[in-house]
């Protein structure tokens, strides 16, 4: 009987969850802690770092673990590299369930930046009103260039205010929409948009509410990651665990 760990913090994650628990296929669901209540999941959940990893080797082989499935964000590069390193060392097999990345389509007006330094020196010039897409992590960087009015959108409410002279703060865990976002951005006159290319349905809204109103958006490409065995549906993990369906291809 195989038995799952899955790296989650994801709506695939959630969805993987949702999918191996339908089929009875044992499994937990690992979550880093960074948001106050995740979801509601149908399969036994742990919470916190596995401490580097040696630390996720370690759990690896007491929980007796058959097949890793690393479906972090993209830009979680931390985990995903010690995923890999981890299931090597305790030799579990490991596949990363991933999103492609967005591409740019007709009337889009991206400037691609390779990391969130590259984001912030390409903010250098005279104030304007920017949506910083980014996460509470990631926003204090950009106090660099104090010049500019920035609108947040973090899924909590911070311990502490972000450290930014001119801010608005909107706390939305979405599901975001494209008039939604529309709106969001025409009500606080955005003129630019700061984001990471996350990849998905979830997070375009703000891509196609930016194409609509016509604004350039500053788009992070994503971390480079060691190289692993990836595919982009639920479906295919299952294939891999041997739980596929006939899917009629
Ligand atoms: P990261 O920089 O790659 O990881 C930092 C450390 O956090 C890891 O070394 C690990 O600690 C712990 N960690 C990360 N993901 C974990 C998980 N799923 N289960 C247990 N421990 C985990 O990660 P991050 O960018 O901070 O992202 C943290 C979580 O948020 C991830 O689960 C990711 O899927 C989710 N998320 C991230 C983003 C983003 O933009 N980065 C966006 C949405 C959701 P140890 O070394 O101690 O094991």
């Amino acid at each position: 009987m195989p038995n799952l760990l899955i790296l989650g913090g994801t709506t695939e994650a959630s969805a993987l969850a949702a999918a191996v628990a339908e089929r009875g296929i044992p499994a937990t669901l690992s979550y880093a802690g960074r948001t106050v209540a995740p979801r509601p999941q149908p399969v036994p959940v742990r919470v916190g770092g596995f401490g580097g990893v040696e630390g996720l080797a370690c759990y690896l082989r007491e929980e007796r673990i058959t097949h890793l499935v690393d479906a972090t964000h993209p830009f979680a590069a931390q985990i995903s590299a010690n995923a890999v390193a981890a299931a090597a060392d305790a030799g579990v097999p490991l596949l990363a369930l991933t999103r492609p990345d967005w591409q740019p389509v007709a009337g889009d007006r991206w400037t691609r930046v390779a990391d969130l330094d590259a984001a912030v020196a390409a903010l250098a010039g005279p104030s304007e009103r920017v949506m910083l897409a980014l996460g509470r992590m990631h926003v204090e960087a950009f106090a660099q260039q104090p010049q500019h009015f920035y609108l947040l959108r973090f899924v909590d409410v911070p311990e502490m205010p972000p450290k930014l002279p001119s801010h608005a703060l909107v706390v939305d865990c979405g599901p975001f929409t494209v008039d939604g976002d529309h709106a969001l951005l025409a009500a606080h006159g955005i003129e630019r948009v700061v984001c990471k290319n996350a990849g998905g349905s979830g997070a375009a809204a703000k891509l196609a509410a930016a194409r609509a109103l016509g604004l350039p958006v500053v788009m992070i490409d994503r971390p480079a990651l060691p190289e692993r065995r990836e595919v982009h549906g639920v479906a295919d993990v299952l294939d891999w665990v041997g739980h596929g369906v006939d899917r009629g291809v």
